[in-house]
């Protein structure tokens, strides 16, 4: 019982790694505030021990802070939502380069600024940031708003462990490579779709790009992130832990 008497938060729970990872805290004995813009995919998690679930959309400020002001002092938070826009820089739409920058990279700021205050308040606690290894670790082909999203994820974190350290607050980001998750399957599909070619020579492609011969998947994730939610890493702030079969080798 890792999380044992924590209080942990986590946006983006409805499917993929934020899911896994709410199934994970709890399991190791966390209060799970599992929330999600859609609250059809949260429902069934409301019956595991130990987890609510909340409906939140990460874009509405309002939402955020109203959220914030009416929850017990939270010991976790980790700031898992985000969406992937494919696209060169001259192909990708101006459409999603402002999305990605208003969910990867805003809306993760004002998450951790409405909940930072009270976790001082109490003592500290443990900010995880999903960023991802194509950021500023690795270039990758027709991720144009997607990378520089998450290289930012790696900034916000280095900048809030720098000013909050002596708070007892750590923050450090995750940067997975390719994960196993309903969105990477639905691109998958999307892009067999307009392409004319076969889901299964898409996912050859993803899969070839690590190393290990394989996806990864949420529950390895969920375990790294279980990790840096716990005393064990209490001397680790400030990183970008990668997570990627091999990907950056
Ligand atoms: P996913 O993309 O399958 O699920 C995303 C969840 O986010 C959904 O449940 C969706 O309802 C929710 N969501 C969407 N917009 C939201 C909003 N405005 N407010 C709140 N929730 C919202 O999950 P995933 O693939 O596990 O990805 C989770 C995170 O991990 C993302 O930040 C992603 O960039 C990152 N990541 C994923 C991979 C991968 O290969 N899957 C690799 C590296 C990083």
């Amino acid at each position: 019982m890792r999380l044992r008497d924590r209080t942990a938060l986590i946006t983006a729970a409805g499917q993929g790694i934020g899911r896994a990872t709410a199934l994970r805290f709890a399991a190791e004995g966390a209060h799970v505030i599992a929330t999600d813009i859609d609250a059809d995919k949260l429902s069934d998690l409301s019956s595991s021990d130990g987890i609510d679930i909340r409906s939140l959309d990460v874009l509405d400020s309002k939402a955020v802070d109203a959220l914030a002001s009416e929850l017990p002092p939270v010991n976790v938070l980790f700031n898992c939502a985000g969406f992937v826009a494919s696209g060169s820089l001259l192909d990708g739409s101006d459409s999603d380069w402002e999305l990605s920058l208003a969910l990867n990279v805003t809306a993760m700021m004002r998450m951790t600024r409405a909940l930072l205050p009270g976790m001082i308040e109490h003592g500290g606690g443990s900010i995880i940031n999903m960023a991802s290894v194509a950021s500023s670790l690795k270039g990758v082909p027709n991720r144009c708003a997607y990378g520089t999203t998450k290289a930012a994820v790696i900034g916000l974190t280095k900048s809030i462990a720098a000013d909050y350290i002596g708070h007892g607050i750590r923050c450090n980001a995750i940067c997975p490579g390719t994960v196993d998750s309903p969105s990477l399957r639905q691109r998958i599909r999307d892009q067999a779709h307009r392409q004319g070619r076969t889901e299964a020579a898409v996912h050859a492609e993803f899969l070839a790009r690590q190393p290990l011969g394989r996806l990864g998947t949420a529950e390895e994730i969920a375990a790294l992130a279980t990790y840096l939610a716990a005393d064990e890493s209490a001397y680790t702030t400030g990183t970008a832990q990668v997570i990627d079969g091999g990907w950056l080798i």
